[in-house]
């Protein structure tokens, strides 16, 4: 008999879209150093492990979104304090770009709280895709659902990524979100690829969702057709005012091991570690890092939430002997 702990990781395979909910049920019950040791060989065949990426996001028109996601501080359906801004404009977007070109970010994620663009935003947003990548940076842009010409407009632009989150698994998702639903969800990740943009695809944990839960949103994201290039895995962030503002959080070792398993099954994403981290500790992050995260976000702010500052963020990767991906 072969023990788990004994198995040879099967990262000189291509990726695999098959995954069962059964085999990674079993990656998340086995013994958290076997868990860990799994994903850092698997991390190991693919990457670069003293390597991270670190990326860079600005929200370019905040709050007021007409979507209810529990866990948001921009739905205009929850009283959480946040304004309702207007989209930026190009000169100040990239201004901002330049800054984080400066320290270091060599993507610059632009973020907009919108059900879905707008033709005019549309024509807006191109211009600082296009204004973005003249300085040498890859672009990604997260502005709700997209349909087939939206997604080819901004592949014109030569936008570099999409983030779109599954969020969860698909039997949780209607605790999270009503007003659209996981298929609308996979349709714009569709489109998105149709395009040929790649896909930033990840989801939250801690929020209040069951481990069959974890384990389904993993399936649903390893299941995809092609693997998103990037996978964000989010802490929530309890935001005051939101449905989940009162949540419990989540065991910091339950992160870790969905970072690992996101890593295991999805061995060629960049899986990165997203909100949160302000609230977890730097050994919860070195943990992830050992786990296989080989990507962070990184500036004073995520969207609305807080981020750690950038000395912080610096120090521990030098701490820990990590250096930025160029
Ligand atoms: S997560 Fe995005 S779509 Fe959902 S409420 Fe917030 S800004 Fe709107």
């Amino acid at each position: 008999m072969t023990l788990a702990h004994e198995m040879p990781p099967d990262a000189a395979l291509p990726p695999r879209h098959d995954w069962t909910r059964e085999e990674v049920r079993a990656l998340f019950s086995l013994p958290f150093t076997d868990l860990v040791f799994q994903a850092a060989s698997v991390h190991r065949e693919h990457f670069d492990p003293a390597e991270v990426q670190i990326s860079t996001l600005l929200s370019i028109k905040t709050g007021g979104c007409p979507e209810d996601c529990g866990y948001c501080s921009q739905s205009a359906k929850f009283e959480t304090g946040v304004k309702a801004e207007k989209l930026m404009d190009l000169e100040m977007v990239l201004a901002e770009a330049r800054a984080a070109k400066a320290g270091g970010a060599s993507r610059f994620c632009m973020g907009a709280a919108w059900r879905s663009p707008k033709e005019r935003d549309l024509e807006k947003v191109c211009a600082m895709v296009e204004g973005v990548k003249a300085l040498g940076m890859e672009t990604c842009v997260t502005l709700g659902m997209l349909d087939h010409a939206q997604a080819q407009k901004l592949k014109g632009a030569g936008l570099d990524y999409y983030n779109h989150n599954l969020d969860t698994s698909p039997e949780y998702y209607e605790r999270i979100i009503t007003t659209r639903t996981y298929r609308d969800r996979l349709d714009t990740l569709d489109h998105v690829r149709e395009a040929g943009i790649h896909v930033c695809c990840g989801g939250i944990v801690g929020m209040g969702e069951s481990l069959e839960d974890r384990v389904g949103m993993i399936v649903a994201l390893a299941s995809l057709p092609v693997h998103p290039e990037s996978v964000p895995i989010n802490m929530l962030m309890q935001v005051e005012g939101t449905p989940l503002g009162e949540s419990a959080k989540i065991d910091p070792l339950d992160f870790v091991r969905t970072i690992a398993v996101a890593r295991i099954t999805m061995p060629t994403s960049m899986v990165r570690l997203s909100a949160g981290r302000e609230h977890m500790s730097e050994e919860t992050q070195a943990l992830c890092f050992v786990a296989g995260a080989n990507s962070i976000f990184y500036g004073p702010k995520l969207l609305t939430t807080p981020n750690p500052a950038r000395d912080r963020d610096m120090r521990l990767l030098d701490r820990l002997g990590l250096r930025a991906m160029e």
